[in-house]
């Protein structure tokens, strides 16, 4: 069977060789998290804890909010994984940034009533091809039915920079994810992209024609396929190698695999699933 492609899996092919084959050939688990990604977890699962309450008529103070934050932060915590790359920053202030997000979206939704609940961290499967050879899935934030009957697929996004619009038109993650989604609620309503850029306290949406939509197929088959031929993953330094959990692997900073997952025993230690 064909494995299942993700935006991440195609991002990662496009940013680093060298990391497609740490994570998505070898499946190897990184060795640390950047303290930006650990904060958007918990972010993410609290907005989800939210939302359920909401749904069931239960909509929680700000403070609850706040504190189960808190809690998963220091629950969650391991100062030995945890990576802080940027200078001058440390863990009260990503702590903070948590808080301020979280702060932001309540103040600005609440009671959470504007609109309808479809879907919470919702996994969303779809074929590229009617003959179902090039698959794809990811995992939507949240789906919305807005006031004005369309469909919202919503991303919550904690780090400070927003895209401007050009960009957020050609975003590819929220593009695909209509594909699956207009599968699942019928290719005739109408959708649109939404990201809550939770630090700056901005919403910023985006809509794709059918046109679009078919030319990004198009080129998401043809990076499958190029994926599918590659056989050398050489290692091509980026902004980003601080960030990368593969660093201590990477032959361009002088790493190596550590023996035990060069002799297979990573089965052992069960790599993060990523999509
Ligand atoms: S550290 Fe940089 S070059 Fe090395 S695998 Fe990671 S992203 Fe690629």
């Amino acid at each position: 069977m064909s494995e299942i492609y993700s935006h991440s899996r195609l991002s990662t092919f496009e940013n680093c060789r060298k990391k497609f084959e740490f994570r998505y050939v070898l499946k190897l688990p990184e060795d640390s998290e950047g303290i930006e990604a650990f904060v958007g977890k918990r972010v993410h699962e609290v907005l989800e804890r939210l939302y359920e309450f909401v749904g069931r008529g239960q909509t929680p103070k700000l403070e609850r909010v706040i504190d189960r934050y808190n809690a998963n932060f220091d629950a969650h915590y391991d100062a030995e994984r945890i990576r802080i790359v940027k200078a001058g920053l440390d863990k009260a202030f990503y702590r903070a940034l948590g808080v301020r997000c979280l702060n932001n979206f309540y103040r600005r939704h609440y009671p959470f009533d504007g609109d309808e609940t479809l879907g919470l961290e919702q996994r969303v499967r779809f074929d590229l091809d009617p003959a179902g050879e090039y698959a794809m899935q990811g995992i939507v934030d949240r789906i919305v039915r807005a006031r004005d009957g369309a469909i919202e697929i919503q991303d919550y996004k904690t780090g400070s920079w927003i895209p401007n619009q050009n960009k957020l038109d050609e975003d590819r993650q929220l593009a695909l994810y209509q594909i699956g989604v207009a599968e699942e609620y019928g290719s005739g309503e109408p959708i649109r992209l939404v990201w809550h850029y939770l630090a700056k306290d901005r919403t910023c949406s985006s809509t794709r024609s059918a046109e679009e939509l078919e030319t990004l197929k198009a080129d998401v088959i043809a990076l499958i396929d190029k994926i599918r031929a590659t056989r050398e993953f050489p290692a091509t330094k980026n902004a980003l190698c601080d960030w990368c959990g593969y660093k201590s692997f990477c032959p361009a900073f002088g790493g190596d695999i550590p023996r035990a997952h060069a002799q297979g025993t990573s089965a052992q230690t069960p790599p993060r699933v990523s999509t």
